[in-house]
C-alpha cells in the first residue's frame, strides 16, 4: 500500500431535462443516473487505476447507495477496510443537467460529515511500503483533516491537499502540506488573487508558499499547471486532446500524481503522468467511469 486517499464518497444522483423547474413548479425530466462520487472516492478510483496501491479512510451511511459504494472499492481493488459505516445517508449530490449543459447541484454531506481524525488507524500507517503518500480534499470536517495531517506528518507521509471546494484553510493547517493542487479558481479563493495566466498563477503560488506550504501546484485546464516552489516556477504544459466532459479532470490528475509520488518518481515526472491523466479523463463522460489505466497514461506520455 502506497496511497491514502482520506475523503468523500458520495452517489451523484443526476437528472437530465429540458428545463429547470422554477420553485414550485413541477417538470418532467428526460432521463435519470446515479453514479459513484465525491472527491475522495473519485480521486481513488483514479489512483487505483493509475497503479496505485490505495487505501480509502472514509464514512458512508447505511442506506441502499452504502453497497453500491463498496462494490465500486471492490471492483477497483481499493482497501476499503478502513471505510466506516454510520447510520443514516451517504453523501449525496442531486444534479439537473438541462439542454445547454447547465447544471445545478446540491450536495448532502451525510456520513461524510462524521469523519474523525482516529479513523485513521495506526495499523494503516505502519503497514504502508513505498513511499507513504496521503491524499485529501475539502468534502470531510476542516478540524479532523488537521489531526489527520498532523498524524500523517509526524509519521513520515508526503501530504498532498487538493483544496476543492474552496474553503478557508487556517495557518496550522497550510503548514502541514507538502504540496497543494488548486485549481485556478480555488487559488483564487485562497489568495485573492485572480489567477488568468501564467504570471498571475505565479503569484498566487507565490503567496501560499509564504503562507508554509512547500510546494503549489496550480492546474489550469487545458492550459496545463503550473508549479511554484521557493526558488522557482515551472508551466507544464497539457496534452492535446479533444475535451468532451471535463468533469473530474483535477480528481484524474491529482488521483494519478498521488501514486507516481509514491513510487518515487521526481517530481517533474510525476506532474507529466498525472497531465496524461488529466487529459485522457476529458476525453471520456462522467467521473469515475473516464479515469484512465495506467497503459493508458504510459501510452499518450509515449506518444
Ligand atoms: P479541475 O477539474 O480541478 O478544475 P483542471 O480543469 O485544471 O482541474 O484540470 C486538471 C489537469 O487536467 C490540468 O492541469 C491538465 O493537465 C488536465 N486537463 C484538464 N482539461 C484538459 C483539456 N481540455 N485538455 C488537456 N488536458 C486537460
Amino acid at each position: 500500500m502506497g496511497v491514502l486517499i482520506v475523503g468523500s464518497l458520495n452517489i451523484d444522483l443526476v437528472t437530465y431535462l429540458e428545463k429547470m423547474p422554477e420553485p414550485g413548479e413541477t417538470v418532467v425530466g428526460d432521463r435519470f443516473e446515479s453514479f459513484p462520487g465525491g472527491k475522495g472516492l473519485n480521486q481513488a478510483v483514479a489512483a487505483a487505476r493509475a497503479g496505485g496501491d490505495v487505501t480509502m479512510v472514509g464514512v458512508l451511511g447505511n442506506d441502499s447507495n452504502s453497497n453500491l459504494l463498496k462494490q465500486v472499492m471492490l471492483d477497483e481493488k481499493i482497501n476499503s477496510d478502513h471505510v466506516r459505516e454510520v447510520a443514516g445517508v451517504c453523501g449525496t449530490a442531486i444534479i439537473e443537467v438541462d439542454k445547454l449543459g447547465r447544471n445545478r447541484i446540491i450536495v448532502i454531506a451525510g456520513a461524510n460529515s462524521e469523519l474523525k481524525a482516529n479513523d485513521l488507524k495506526l495499523e494503516i500507517l505502519t503497514k504502508i511500503k513505498n513511499r507513504k503518500v496521503l491524499l485529501s480534499q475539502l468534502e470531510s470536517p476542516l478540524s479532523e483533516l488537521v489531526s489527520i495531517f498532523q498524524v500523517a506528518k509526524s509519521n513520515d507521509f508526503f501530504t498532498i491537499l487538493n483544496p476543492a471546494p474552496a474553503r478557508k484553510l487556517e495557518a496550522k493547517f497550510i503548514q502541514l502540506i507538502d504540496l497543494l493542487i488548486p485549481n485556478q479558481f480555488e487559488a483564487e479563493f485562497l489568495t485573492g488573487i485572480k489567477v488568468t495566466d501564467s504570471d498571475s498563477a505565479i503569484s498566487a503560488g507565490k503567496k501560499l508558499i509564504s503562507q508554509g506550504v512547500k510546494s503549489v501546484l496550480i492546474t489550469l485546464g487545458e492550459e496545463g499547471s503550473m508549479l511554484v516552489t521557493k526558488e522557482s516556477s515551472e508551466l507544464f504544459q497539457s496534452f492535446k486532446v479533444k475535451a468532451v466532459d471535463t468533469t473530474a479532470a483535477g480528481d484524474a490528475f491529482c488521483g494519478a500524481i498521488a501514486v507516481a509520488l509514491s513510487e518515487e518518481f521526481d517530481l517533474k515526472t510525476a506532474i507529466r503522468f498525472a497531465s496524461a491523466a488529466g487529459a485522457l479523463s476529458v476525453q471520456f463522460e462522467g467521473a469515475t467511469t473516464s479515469m484512465p489505466t495506467r497503459q493508458e497514461i504510459e501510452k499518450l506520455i509515449k506518444k
